[in-house]
C-alpha cells in the first residue's frame, strides 16, 4: 500500500458548514487525526491523537454517501497526510465542491486548483503566530478564504496590519474574522471592524450557538 492510499481519520459526518462564506450550507466533514500546532484556544484537541487508519477508497465512499454537495476536509491538519491531496482530487472529480481548512503552517502549493482553501493566519494570541508560512499567500486566489481567529485587541491590530502590509485584498476578497469563543465578544470585534472600515467578514462559529459550545461531531 502506498502511503497516500490511506488516511488516519477522526470522524466523518454530515452537518452544516459553520465558518466560511459557505456557512449554513449542508456539508460533509472529513476530520483527519493529528496536528503539528498547539493553538492556545484550539477546540478540536480531541483530534490530536488516535483515529482510525482507513483506506482512501473507503473515505471517499463515505464522504460521497451522505449526498451533500459540499465536502470539507478538516482536522487537526489535513495536509499532514499525503492521502489528502488525491482524496480532494477524487472528490472534485465526483462533482463535489471541496473545502479544506488548513492552519497556515502547512504547505498548500500542491492543493488542486478546484479546491477552496480556507486558510488560517495565526494571530499572536494563538501562540503559533511564528509558524505562519507566508509563502502560502502566493497560492491564495479569489476562490480561497483567509481566516483570522482573534482573542484580543492585540490580535485585532495584528490582523489589521497584516491585511494592509501584505495587501491581502489583492489576493482574495474573502477575509474572515472571528473571535475565540468566551474570550473576545463578537460585539466588540464588530465595533473595531466598523471603526476601521476593515474589509473583513465578521463571523460566528455557528455550531457553538446551535449546539452546546463543547459538543463534538456537529
Ligand atoms: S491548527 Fe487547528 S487543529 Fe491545530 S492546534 Fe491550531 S486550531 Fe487546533
Amino acid at each position: 500500500m502506498a502511503k497516500d492510499d490511506f488516511l488516519v481519520i477522526h470522524e466523518i459526518y454530515a452537518s452544516i458548514q459553520g465558518e466560511s462564506t459557505f456557512a449554513g450550507l449542508p456539508c460533509t466533514f472529513v476530520r483527519t487525526t493529528g496536528c503539528n500546532l498547539r493553538c492556545t484556544w484550539c477546540d478540536t484537541t480531541q483530534a490530536f491523537y488516535g483515529g482510525t487508519r482507513t483506506s482512501r477508497a473507503e473515505v471517499l465512499a463515505r464522504a460521497l454517501a451522505t449526498g451533500t454537495k459540499l465536502v470539507e476536509l478538516t482536522g487537526g491538519e489535513p495536509l499532514l497526510q499525503p492521502g489528502t491531496l488525491p482524496l480532494m482530487r477524487e472528490l472534485a472529480d465526483a462533482g463535489r465542491t471541496v473545502l479544506i481548512e488548513t492552519s497556515g503552517e502547512a504547505d498548500v502549493s500542491d492543493v488542486d486548483v478546484r479546491v477552496h482553501k480556507i486558510m488560517d493566519l495565526k494571530a499572536p494570541g494563538s501562540g503559533e503566530s511564528h509558524r505562519n508560512r507566508w509563502s502560502n499567500l502566493n497560492h491564495i486566489t479569489e476562490r480561497d478564504e483567509i481566516k483570522f481567529v482573534l482573542a484580543s485587541r492585540e490580535d485585532f491590530e495584528w490582523m489589521r496590519a497584516v491585511i494592509r502590509e501584505r495587501e491581502l485584498t489583492a489576493r482574495t476578497p474573502k477575509l474572515l474574522a472571528s473571535t475565540v469563543f468566551g474570550k473576545l465578544a463578537a460585539r466588540q470585534l464588530v465595533e473595531w471592524v466598523v471603526a476601521d472600515a476593515l474589509p473583513v467578514r465578521v463571523q460566528l462559529q455557528m455550531h457553538k450557538y446551535i449546539w452546546a459550545p463543547e459538543q463534538q461531531g456537529v
